[in-house]
């Protein structure tokens, strides 16, 4: 299948210009002015935006979680992934307690057997290194392609783990090629605000903001990068949300230190005025770490403008309003963790990022393709528009008018978190390697299209497979 995508505004995180590009066998092939080419499939991209398709560096499908399992699988969300103009995400495999790596990875595939409607990679979580996987088979999965441990400073008693197994972890991945994730909030300290909390009768939704404290996110950020320093491996702290975890990240990559720091969409527009919301309408915002006091979102749109944060994932995780987050009706700690988001991240970032006047186009597209497929091992495979890299693409139109809610979109959340907001500016065709997967607000292809990818060690570059005729 050959496609000519003409007259677009090829926009990248280094270029913005006006070109034909040509895609043959899954590949960028020809990037040119009025390219003199036959093509299977023309389309026309005048007045669009031709951006590479977006990198989601942090999703949650079919993860039992809080009791029951987020309600989007890898068909659902993906599927909205695709609408919002992301062709490839980096889901977590939960290592099980007393299971090994590689089960925890066969497992975590066959959930996605048939099922991907676009690319993906898996980072492996490691919840124990003593009854489960060994250090030795866990610095084997780079080899695997799953090239990034996540390790969870937070939910005691359920996926934390200690200091000592962070440290072995990150032991390991400074010799192994992978890049160490934490979720850093002090799960120690949490547990016990937690306990104050219902045992004084505090059970709505707000007190899940109020005993997970920007300080208990600072600490352990810091304390993370202290130790990543020490072991000598590189650090991605995952959703960040408030001054107290920026600043020490700031400070690590002004030392030249190799760590990053995430945040997510939600961060810049959720506050506690949403958590607050009566009548159990709060519980819709209950993710962690919390949702912060609004003084944080102009923030965060410095620190993602000035490279203090590198990367905008959605941390989608999500659950249904009504069945599944009325589990913790009576108690806010028993409300499944996490929101909806795969669908709306370029939508947002687009219109309160660039529309706005926040960031650049190019900064845009860094920071949500790009930069998340440099640091985990996908670039110039995915991440920019360049010969040779997988044709994954969105061609987007920055005029055309959206309105964000949960009766539209593709997951099988009955609530979105942006519910209402307008946009200007929305994907009108997205492509995968070269194949039409949403046109005229249809999935076009059928799932099972999608694929694994065999990540890059860090600090690699993932080559573009010859597959076909062009070897
Ligand atoms: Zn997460």
């Amino acid at each position: 299948m050959s496609v000519l995508i003409k007259g677009g505004r090829v926009v990248t995180a280094a270029d913005d210009y006006v070109a034909d590009v040509f895609v043959e066998d899954e590949r960028f092939s020809l990037v040119g002015e009025s390219l003199d080419v036959e093509a299977e499939r023309v389309i026309d991209a005048s007045g669009r935006y031709v951006l590479p398709g977006c990198v989601d560096p942090h999703t949650h499908l079919d993860m039992p979680f809080g009791g029951t399992v987020t309600i989007d699988d890898v068909e659902s969300g993906q599927t909205s992934a695709a609408f919002g103009g992301t062709t490839c995400h980096v889901d977590f495999v939960i290592q099980g307690r007393g299971q090994s790596f590689a089960d925890a990875l066969d497992a975590w595939k066959a959930k996605a057997d048939g099922k991907q409607v676009i690319d993906m990679g898996y980072h492996m979580a490691v919840t124990d290194l003593e009854e489960g996987g060994t250090l030795e088979e866990l610095a084997s999965l780079p080899e695997q392609g799953v090239t990034s441990y996540k390790l969870f400073m937070a939910y005691k008693g359920v996926l934390m783990v200690d200091d000592e197994t962070l440290y072995r972890a990150m032991e390991v991945a400074s010799q192994s090629g992978a890049l160490v994730m934490v979720h850093a909030e002090n799960g120690d300290v949490i547990d016990v605000l937690v306990k104050e909390a219902l045992a004084a009768g505090k059970t709505e939704p707000i007190y899940h903001a109020l005993t997970r404290p920007p300080e208990a996110e600072g600490e352990a950020t810091n304390r993370a990068i202290q130790l990543a320093h020490l072991a000598g491996a590189p650090l991605y702290v995952v959703h960040v949300t408030c001054r107290e975890a920026v600043e020490p990240i700031a400070r690590a990559r002004d030392m030249g230190w190799n760590v990053w720091g995430e945040t997510c969409t939600q961060y810049f527009f959720n506050s506690l005025d949403d958590i607050a919301k009566p009548n159990f309408e709060g519980a819709k915002y209950v993710y962690s770490p919390p949702v912060r006091d609004e003084s944080n979102w102009e923030y965060l749109w410095n620190a993602v403008r000035t490279d203090a944060l590198s990367a905008i994932s959605t941390d989608h995780c999500a659950f249904l309003w009504d069945g599944q987050k009325t589990l913790g009706r009576d108690d806010f700690s028993k409300i499944p963790n996490g929101g909806p988001g795969l669908e709306n991240r370029l939508h947002m970032i687009h219109e309160f990022g660039v529309r706005a006047g926040r960031i650049t186009l190019n900064r845009m597209v860094e920071l949500l393709a790009t930069n998340p497929a440099k640091l985990f091992g996908l670039y110039p495979r995915k991440g920019t528009i360049a010969v040779g890299a997988d044709a994954d693409l969105v061609v987007f139109d920055p005029e055309r008018r959206h309105t964000i809610s949960a009766a539209t979109h593709h997951s099988r959340s009955d609530y979105n978190l942006f519910e209402g907001t307008e946009v200007t500016g929305s994907p009108e065709v997205v492509l995968l390697r070269g194949q039409v997967l949403v046109e005229n607000g249809e999935l076009v292809a059928q799932p099972g299209i999608g694929q694994f990818v065999k990540r890059a060690k860090f600090g690699e570059e993932l080559k573009p497979e010859r597959t076909s005729a062009a070897a």
